[in-house]
């Protein structure tokens, strides 16, 4: 290093001399500057994994498999927590120590499969259903800037994440919250202006305490999602679905074997790496032979078939970026009524990232509940008319239900959002099937909304 110093420092003082000399200078006597460089090659992913916990990233490995062993192709994967919540299955370790232990299993399990590039963003582990108490705990803005400049170091032509959406399912609003903050940085990574000292030169990469990060900003070309509901056939036909029970020609194994031989690294849980090991011992494979399911978010490059392959016709190679259609104010009138809450979030998230085509995907949304157990739903009443408005708000249950509080006379000023808390206590049934909630909203003696709700009962208890 000292020495390539001492030869530009040579070089920079002949030419000021040249210069102080008065003399004319030809084209050929003006020192040629070094290249400038590139970014580190080392990091290209073709693939970037976003998902919340360790073990999340066992959705697709019945697809990893064939991407890396069979198709050579790079992958790499964040995690937004480690995984502090939830039972251990192999010792007493809990909470802090536990998510030492899950992050470690998760980079063994994926090291196993040749990916030595994973990252914990370091969020929380929060059980729940709700984004945006998850989005709340990761501290969004840290966990988005992070992830920003992982995509940017990482360059990935495709990223693979949860579904932003609110399922009835495990639903995990941990993994709905990677959902969110993998499509904001797939649509932030390539904007120079998001987070500009990342892509900030430093004045002197060999010198110390540069406080600009030297990338560069990157557009990746397609963003696909997984989900946790308990029934994904609402995701046939909305991308590629990859099948499990195909024989790898490099390994002489079926995809679905290579992905419980991953998943069985993760033995404090007992969902997944218990459940692999007990599959690897018994010879008994029918969990892991389903296929693997992937919804279309969007492609930033023309040519992309929905069902098609996720990497199929692309180049490596940066590409313009593509900005979203962003946030924008609707002009609404009258009087409205719609859930609120993360319904009311995912309404605007998708327009805002345009990603229109997954409000139709659960429509209408639907939620899953427990036995016998308390569920709150926020309902949003909106009066965008310049009169003070009374909205009388009466709910449908089904059999069994009990209303705690949300039936009443509402009063909304002019042009307010109001937000009526309804609350349940769902029937103590032990039978699970799907129930219908409905809302009515009624002003001045009209009916001017009714919203559903679709609910599927089940055993009662947070996800994991
Ligand atoms: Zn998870």
């Amino acid at each position: 290093m000292r020495s390539t110093l001492t030869v530009i420092s040579i070089l920079l003082f002949v030419s000021l001399q040249w210069a102080a000399s008065g003399a004319a200078q030809t084209a050929d006597q003006i020192p040629e500057a070094v290249q400038s460089l590139q970014p580190d090659a080392r990091f290209k992913a073709d693939i970037l994994v976003i998902v919340a916990h360790p073990d999340d990233e066992t959705e697709v490995t019945g697809y990893l498999a064939r991407a890396i062993f069979d198709q050579h192709k790079r992958v790499a994967a964040i995690f937004g927590t480690p995984g502090n919540s939830g039972g251990d299955a192999v010792s007493n370790a809990q909470a802090a120590a536990l998510g030492d232990i899950r992050i470690t299993e998760a980079r063994e399990a994926l090291a196993s499969f040749g990916v030595l590039h994973v990252w914990c963003l370091g969020g929380p582990d929060t059980p729940g259903q709700n984004v945006l108490h998850s989005l709340e705990t990761w501290n969004h803005g840290n966990a988005l800037w992070q992830t920003v400049r992982l995509v940017r170091l990482t360059r990935p032509e495709v990223i693979l994440t949860w579904l932003p959406d609110f399922v009835a399912g495990e639903n995990h609003d941990d993994h709905q919250a990677a959902g969110v903050i993998a499509t904001e940085a797939f649509d932030m990574a390539g904007d120079p202006t998001v987070f500009p000292e990342q892509v900030a030169e430093p004045d002197n990469r060999l010198g110390v305490s540069n406080l600009a990060e030297g990338l560069e900003p990157w557009q990746a070309k397609r963003i696909y999602y997984f989900s946790d509901a308990d029934n994904t056939d609402f995701l046939v036909g909305k991308g590629p679905e990859y099948n499990t029970t195909d024989i790898s020609p490099s390994k002489h194994a079926p995809y679905y074997k290579l992905a419980a031989e991953e998943m069985a690294y993760h033995l404090t849980q007992d969902d997944t790496g218990q459940l692999a090991k007990h599959a690897l011992a018994t010879g008994d494979f029918t969990y892991f032979k389903q296929p693997v399911r992937l919804a279309l978010g969007k492609s930033a490059v023309a040519n992309t078939a929905v069902t098609g392959d996720i990497l199929k016709g692309l180049t490596p190679g940066a590409i313009p970026y593509v900005p979203p259609r962003g946030y924008r104010q609707e002009a609404r009138q009258g009087v409205s009524v719609e859930l609120g809450g993360p319904w009311a979030f995912y309404r605007d998230f998708w327009r805002a990232h345009s990603l229109d085509h997954l409000a139709q995907l659960l429509n209408p949304p639907e939620m899953s509940v427990g036995n016998g157990e308390q569920i709150h739903v926020p309902i949003l009443i909106r009066n965008d008319s310049d009169e003070p408005a009374e909205v009388i708000l009466t709910s449908t249950l089904p059999p069994g239900w009990k209303e705690l509080h949300g039936t009443a006379r509402y009063p909304v000023r002019p042009h307010e959002a109001y937000t009526a808390h309804t609350a349940y206590v769902t029937a103590s049934t032990a039978k699970s099937e799907w129930q219908t909630l409905q809302w009515k909203a009624e002003s001045g003696g009209q009916v001017i909304g009714t919203v559903s709700l679709r609910a599927k009962t089940a055993s009662p208890g947070l996800p994991q």
